[in-house]
């Protein structure tokens, strides 16, 4: 999976075209981005690809990705959790005269892991918040060098963590370049979530990188 910005920005300096690809270590490929529609199809000959929502298996609609590999005969894996959040349409939703039959992934939101919850029904995912530092930069020099967030979840309070690139930080002041981060943060996540948490931004010379897998977003009390 490759964020929008990444996409686009390599498309620019390799002047050809580039398509993302869903896939996964059990899977192999699920799904290819379409060049017409932006879309990503799903390689139906290779797996099937349904949603589980409210503990049902849907057809269709949003859910975590539950695939099943129709090639894996030595082990195969029958509607195994991927444990992604996607939004899965038929052939007519999706509406692309490329690949008019097969099923259509519209959105993948990562991983269920990544899904910070604030309260029943209000959440926010890590892809979000990757957007925000994707959209910063494209506008701000890539200014952010690096990056951590936490959120508090008794405060909600969502903190970023940044190291700005000296050489490239296009602000006077470390208040201006908080606010265009601010403004970032407001533009993406949605106003619900806005109105819900406070955001803040700190700027640190570097930042301690914690044992294990990194996470976009660490949770405390
Ligand atoms: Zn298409």
């Amino acid at each position: 999976m490759l964020p929008e910005f990444v996409r686009t920005l390599a498309q620019k300096i390799f002047e050809v075209p580039v398509a993302g690809m869903y896939g996964s270590e059990e899977m192999n490929g699920i799904a290819l981005q379409c060049p017409e529609c932006g879309l990503y199809h799903v390689l139906e000959d290779n797996v099937n690809v349904e949603v589980l929502r409210d503990g049902e298996v849907y057809p269709t609609g949003k859910g975590e990705a539950i695939i099943t590999n129709l090639c894996n005969h030595v082990m195969p894996l029958i509607r195994y959790n991927q444990a992604d959040i996607i939004t899965l349409l038929d052939g007519d939703a999706a509406h692309c005269k490329l690949y008019p039959e097969g099923h259509s992934i519209s959105k993948i939101e990562g991983r269920v892991l990544d899904v910070v919850r604030v309260e029943d029904n209000v959440e926010f995912n890590s892809f979000m918040l990757i957007e925000v530092i994707d959209k910063f930069n494209a506008f701000n020099n890539s200014a952010i060098k690096e990056y951590k967030y936490c959120f508090h979840s008794r405060a909600k309070k969502l903190e970023l963590t940044v190291v700005l690139d000296k050489t490239k930080n296009p602000f006077n002041s470390l208040a201006a370049a908080k606010e265009a981060i601010i403004d970032t943060f407001k533009s993406i996540a949605r106003p619900r979530l806005v109105k819900m948490i406070e955001f803040d931004v700190n700027f640190v010379d570097s930042i301690m990188r914690d044992e294990g897998k990194f996470r976009v977003c660490k949770v405390e009390e």
